[in-house]
């Protein structure tokens, strides 16, 4: 059984922060920042790929309420929403989570790949290969 499926059945202890009847966010056990939380549906999904949609709804209403509570008590007003789908997406644990990074200036926490310049030839040959 998945590690995440673990929290869930309560097999292994974690540090729940909200709850509904089908999503769970608790603490991640490594902090990136001051916060960092992990919101997951209960079912086992691996991924986007196989998330449905009603699932998809509830967790990211679970995604919103736990920011904002996290906002409040932690008294940031800056945060990154993470999903890696995948192992070359960078996924570990098989169990679809969202990470909550809550931001602080200087924190030292860096995503960001510096902005490639746009080009409009390959966008527009991309953009036709995905609507038509
Ligand atoms: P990802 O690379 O998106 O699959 O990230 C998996 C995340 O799960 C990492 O940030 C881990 O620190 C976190 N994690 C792994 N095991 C646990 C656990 N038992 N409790 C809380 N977080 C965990």
């Amino acid at each position: 059984m998945c590690v995440f499926c673990k929290i869930v059945n309560g097999e292994i202890p974690s540090y729940k922060i909200y709850e509904t009847k089908n999503t769970l966010a608790f603490l991640d056990i490594s902090q990136n920042t001051k916060g960092h939380t992990l919101v997951i549906p209960k079912r086992h999904v691996e991924n986007i790929f196989d998330l449905d949609e009603e699932t998809a709804k509830e967790l990211f209403v679970s995604v919103t309420k736990t920011a904002n509570l996290l906002k409040e008590k932690l008294g940031f007003d800056a945060a990154n929403l993470l999903n890696n789908n995948g192992k070359d997406a960078g996924q570990v644990v098989n169990h679809y989570h969202i990470h909550i990074i809550p931001r602080y200036g200087n924190d030292e926490c860096y995503f960001h790949e510096a902005p490639h310049d746009a080009n409009f030839e390959e966008l527009s040959k991309l953009h036709k290969q995905i609507t038509e």
